[in-house]
């Protein structure tokens, strides 16, 4: 992949620019307005056809080779997370509460820089390019990937392979990480209300403690990981809030907990979810009070990467000069990218950004993650790479 190799070297400066401009404006999911414009704004001069307000805030860019062949979608979130950063740049956020904590900024200016690749070779495209710029990835209940797909993002030219690409600090700079199957979790939130009947904390017996109750059922939910899931299939149950109660001698009327659900296949998330129902049931009746369980509806997919595209592709990013490709464990976070992936077969690839010398250490989400932008020519490189590559498929 020399070649690709040798031109971006004309972009990095522009790649490192467009990430730092996004990077001191951060925008919360579907609030990515001047992002999308920028990014609108740098795709037309390269010819690319641009659609905007695609799901919300989405920007869609077409780019259609001379030569026939098949549809590549390449899909770079665009939004920030409610973090105040601590990291000292002279591109630091200027956004009070708001930065990119995700290294969304980096997926935009790698993508824009694989539009600039890829609008300089449009001559020997084969097929159709779609610039997938998605909003929201981090809404978490409400992505910005299935409004896009509702707008028609991946039809009319329907897409035949989709790739995401995501910064990150478990592998180190220099390394691609690709795993085929399941890659990443479903997500399912609960929120288990228990009602009681609120009474004089001095007379427990004149009452029904929801709290003490809500106490039985955070500790038993925790034997569906270690008594009802089969021990090899990846699961993870958390309870992440509990409220209930106002005073020290009111025993309150109800206690309400939310948490969230994760796991890798579907047989064991079913199972999952009607254990956390059955057991929030049984003990609470257990002690005389009721309770309703609530899952949230539509929660993103399992993130499953094509495992023969993913074996394509990791042979496509051995080919560039200076990068490693190393397998990665799956892991219990959600994507919406699942959703793209539900549309058309694909993977959902990393890029190292852990660098010692650099101060890149944190992790994503962190106040001081920090991005090693060495390394952005290289995720610009793979994304043209693949879609050159598939096309001609
Ligand atoms: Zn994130
Ligand atoms: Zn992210």
């Amino acid at each position: 992949m020399r070649g690709l190799l040798e031109e971006v070297e004309e972009f990095e400066p522009r790649i490192i620019e467009l990430r730092r401009r996004v990077h001191e404006h951060p925008e919360l999911a579907y609030h990515e307005v001047e992002t999308a414009r920028l990014i609108a704004n740098r795709l037309k001069p390269l010819g690319i056809d641009v659609r905007t307000g695609v799901g919300g805030t989405g920007v869609l860019g077409v780019l259609k080779g001379e030569r026939p062949g098949k549809v590549v979608a390449l899909r770079a979130d665009m939004d920030a997370l409610p973090v105040q950063e601590m990291v000292e740049l002279p591109f630091k956020s200027k956004v009070e509460g708001v930065m990119h904590a995700c290294g969304h900024d980096s997926h935009v200016a790698m993508l824009l820089g694989a539009a600039m690749l890829l609008a300089k070779k449009r001559n020997d495209l084969h097929g159709v390019v779609k610039f997938l710029f998605q909003p929201a990835e981090e809404h978490g209940g409400r992505g910005g990937a299935k409004p896009m797909i509702e707008d028609g993002a991946m039809e009319a030219p329907r897409v035949d392979y989709v790739f995401g690409l995501h910064i990150t600090n478990r592998i180190p700079s220099g390394s691609f990480g690709l795993r085929g199957g399941a890659a990443m979790a479903a997500p399912d939130s609960f929120k288990i209300k228990i009602i009681g009947r609120g009474g004089h904390g001095s007379s427990p017996h004149e009452t029904i403690d929801p709290i003490f109750v809500a106490a039985q059922v955070i500790l038993a939910l925790q034997a569906i990981s270690s008594r009802m899931i089969d021990p090899v299939k990846p699961f993870v149950i958390s309870v992440c809030s509990v409220h209930s109660g106002t005073k020290s001698n009111i025993i309150p009327d109800d206690a309400v907990l939310e948490g969230t659900v994760r796991t890798l296949d579907d047989a064991t998330r079913k199972k999952a979810v009607s254990s956390v129902r059955g057991i929030a049931e049984r003990v609470a009746k257990a002690f005389g009070a009721t309770c309703e369980v609530e899952f949230m509806k539509d929660p993103y997919p399992i993130t499953f990467n094509d495992v023969k595209v993913t074996r394509e592709v990791a042979e496509i990013l051995r080919k560039i000069d200076g990068m490693k490709v190393v397998e990665m464990d799956p892991i219990l976070g959600g994507e919406d990218f699942s959703r793209f992936l539900q549309r058309a077969p694909g993977t959902f690839y990393y890029l190292g950004t852990r660098n010692k010398s650099k101060g890149c250490v944190h992790p994503n989400h962190s106040s001081k993650f920090k991005v090693d932008e060495d390394v952005l020519k290289y995720g610009s490189v793979s994304l043209a790479s693949l879609a050159l590559e598939f096309t001609k498929a």
